[in-house]
């Protein structure tokens, strides 16, 4: 056996004990993960030793892996049931690309935590650098579970995690397209498709195909059969129901129960309908070969297809392919395939009076709109097949390591201090862009303390004294407080990120845009007052541009798991205000869209045509400015994390031994 496997099929087994076979795949993958993922939450059964199995099996495949790893590899790993396994891979492989694909739904937020163990599935998923999902609803749930579970915030679906970067991102998975394409042409297929002729002869036929699951929506067929039968008579002997249920996970007890649902209906309508030359459903209970079920889809008239969730399903997608001369799909909205195939008649599983009507519809659209329909989904699912979505997910994989390797920042060696000490020296004109709290000085548990101590003074005032520096403070703080601390040095000084500026101690403060856009305050302040209120010691500040909930003071678990919270409710109620949300260190800020570090430099510096930049900060809203500086600038990000900085550097200490230097 496991020579087999090795030299024919070229694959390595991870031989699994019987008691594990039961406690891992059938109870935690198939009665905890897939019944939750499916937002079946009722269905769950949870029990610790199984979690315990999971955890064990995820090891052993990986275990398995380890040891075939050859240089330039990639690994991909496919699934639910191992969800564990690209964190336990990377811990022990960190450079290896690894990429991980969902093939069923990701739930909703509030669903996924019921798992106890939800915070350890997305930990182990976050070992990958790409993780792929059918649909951007199940990418969304997933970045929404990131954020309130761990509390990592994305940019279009790029999360910065330490040193490196971790992307979801949507790719539906097509079918091999040709070969489906193509079957009629094969003499097995033709024959089959004369078997079905005989049995069903000038009969228009409807056809549903799924393995026995109650995720198919198997009984929501029936009952819309049996609705369709009832109201209209006079389809009655003009038509067949092939329904083909593949056995599936027979041991767990939810897939027993509904065999014996599907018999008895299946037989309630047969026997009340039924003739000696006419049986309304054609009920077969295994698994079709490729051949039958290429010549059942070609054959039919109408696909069936209503599962009440379902992160693809393929069926559909095969069923197009192979039908080149009309035929009509129905299919459920709860399918990840719906999003992708727009033209088929979609429907709610749930809704039997719509589902009569669309069997209807089906049964009389005219076959010119029915290849109409066809000829554009057809088309789709030629380009996006198999391949490309092979192609794609590799591809995109190779991208998100190139950004991640291009975001994990240089340490600012002394190779590189050289080299900016060479270029200060022989430049004519100098912009230096300081960042404040956490760049210069570190945080303090009140933001009020944090006024500048005189050894800073001293340095600020020794770099802005050559008449070819400009200085320029730019930081998130309101314009009073910088007045009150900087406001007699000679250094230009922006506020609330790059909102207000005072180039010189003679000139007055100005705001960049007039007059100060403030309407969303009203909407979001009161979500503010309510995590205030929720959360003692925490505080709101309010800033002309922005308004800024801190929590360095308040109890750690309670308020991160407050902020995460208010993260997301600021992120899916504020969608159409024209502002950005900002987690910050220990604060959340929520701040005009059109106000940004990187937008003050574009506007106001850029043109200054300064022949030495160097730029250094901290936090995220430093990224915006590193994102807009000329590619020769020296920006520096403190602390040692993934930026768009080209180098970092420990703490605010060496960033201050680093400016001190640049004048001795
Ligand atoms: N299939 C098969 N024989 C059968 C029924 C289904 O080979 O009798 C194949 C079908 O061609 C398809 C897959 O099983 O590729 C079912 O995929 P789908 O995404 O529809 O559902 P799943 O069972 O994966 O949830």
């Amino acid at each position: 056996m496991k020579k087999r496997l090795r030299e024919e099929l070229q694959s390595q087994p991870v031989f699994i004990s019987e008691q594990l076979i039961k406690r891992y795949y059938e109870n935690f993958s198939n009665r905890t993960i897939w019944p939750l993922f499916h937002s079946f939450p009722a269905y769950v059964k949870y029990a610790l030793q199984d979690w315990e199995a999971y955890q064990k099996v995820n090891y052993m495949f990986c275990k398995t892996v380890i040891p075939l790893i050859k240089p330039n590899d990639i690994i991909w790993v496919h699934d639910y049931h191992l969800m564990l396994l690209p964190k336990l891979l990377r811990e022990r492989i960190p450079n290896i690309p690894i990429g991980f694909f969902l093939h069923i739904p990701f739930p909703h937020f509030d669903i996924f935590r019921i798992l106890p163990q939800h915070r350890e599935i997305l930990d182990g998923l976050m070992g990958a650098d790409l993780i792929g999902f059918h649909t951007y609803e199940y990418a969304h749930s997933f970045l929404v579970s990131v954020r309130r579970t761990l509390g990592y915030d994305n940019t279009i679906g790029q999360i910065l995690l330490g040193d490196r970067i971790v992307q979801a991102d949507v790719f539906p998975m097509g079918i091999d397209f040709s070969k489906y394409s193509e079957a009629t042409e094969s003499s097995v297929v033709q024959d089959e498709i004369a078997k079905i002729k005989e049995k069903v002869g000038e009969r228009k036929l409807v056809f549903s195909v799924s393995r026995q699951d109650y995720t198919k929506g198997i009984p929501n067929t029936i009952d819309a059969i049996a609705k369709f039968l009832e109201k209209h008579p006079e389809w009655h002997q003009k038509i067949t129901f092939m329904l083909i249920v593949v056995p599936s996970r027979g041991h767990v007890d939810h897939y027993m129960l509904l065999k014996t649902e599907i018999d008895r209906l299946v037989g309630k309508i047969n026997s009340q309908y039924g003739t000696l030359d006419w049986m309304p459903i054609i009920y077969i209970y295994r698994s079709l070969s490729f051949e039958e079920l290429a010549a059942l889809y070609a054959s039919a008239d109408v696909g069936f297809i209503i599962p009440l969730r379902d992160g693809m399903n393929l069926i559909a997608k095969e069923y197009l392919a192979v039908k080149n001369d009309g035929g009509v799909l129905i299919l459920s909205d709860m399918a990840g395939a719906a999003r992708e195939l727009l033209e088929a008649i979609i429907v709610n599983p749930y809704d039997t009076a719509e589902l009569v009507d669309a069997l209807i519809k089906a049964l009389q659209m005219p076959v010119s709109q029915q290849e109409e329909s066809n000829k554009i989904m057809r088309a789709r699912l030629k380009t996006y097949d198999i391949c490309w979505w092979v192609e794609r997910f590799l591809e995109r994989l190779d991208e998100v390591i190139y950004l991640s390797k291009s975001l994990s920042v240089k340490f600012f060696d002394e190779e590189s201090k050289q080299e900016m000490k060479r270029k200060y020296n022989e430049s004519q004109f100098r912009l230096i862009l300081l960042d404040y709290d956490g760049t210069l000085v570190p945080f303090s548990r009140e933001p009020g303390r944090a006024a500048p101590d005189d050894n800073l003074i001293d340095l600020l005032q020794k770099i802005s004294s050559p008449s070819h520096n400009e200085v320029v403070i730019l930081s998130g703080r309101d314009r009073h407080t910088l007045e009150k601390w900087f406001g007699y040095l000679n250094v230009a000084l922006v506020a609330e990120h790059g909102g207000w500026v005072r180039t010189n101690p003679a000139s007055a403060w100005t705001s960049v845009t007039n007059p100060i856009e403030e309407g969303w305050k009203k909407e979001v302040r009161p979500i503010f007052n309510l995590f205030f209120d929720r959360i003692p010691c925490s505080f709101v500040e309010e800033k002309d541009y922005s308004l800024v909930w801190h929590y360095r003071m308040a109890d750690l678990k309670s308020s991160s798991i407050a902020a995460k919270e208010l993260l997301d409710v600021l992120t899916n109620l504020t969608a159409n205000l024209n502002i950005r949300v900002l987690p910050g260190n220990k604060t959340v800020e929520v701040r005009n869209s059109g106000v940004s570090k990187g937008i003050f430099f574009s506007q106001y510096l850029l043109h200054k045509n300064a022949d030495f930049i160097l730029a250094a900060g901290d936090d995220w809203t430093d990224e915006d400015l590193f994102a807009a500086l000329p590619d020769s600038s020296f920006s520096i990000k403190v602390g040692i994390r993934a930026s768009r900085a080209r180098f970092s550097i420990r703490s605010y200490r060496d960033m201050r031994a680093l400016l001190s230097q640049l004048e001795d």
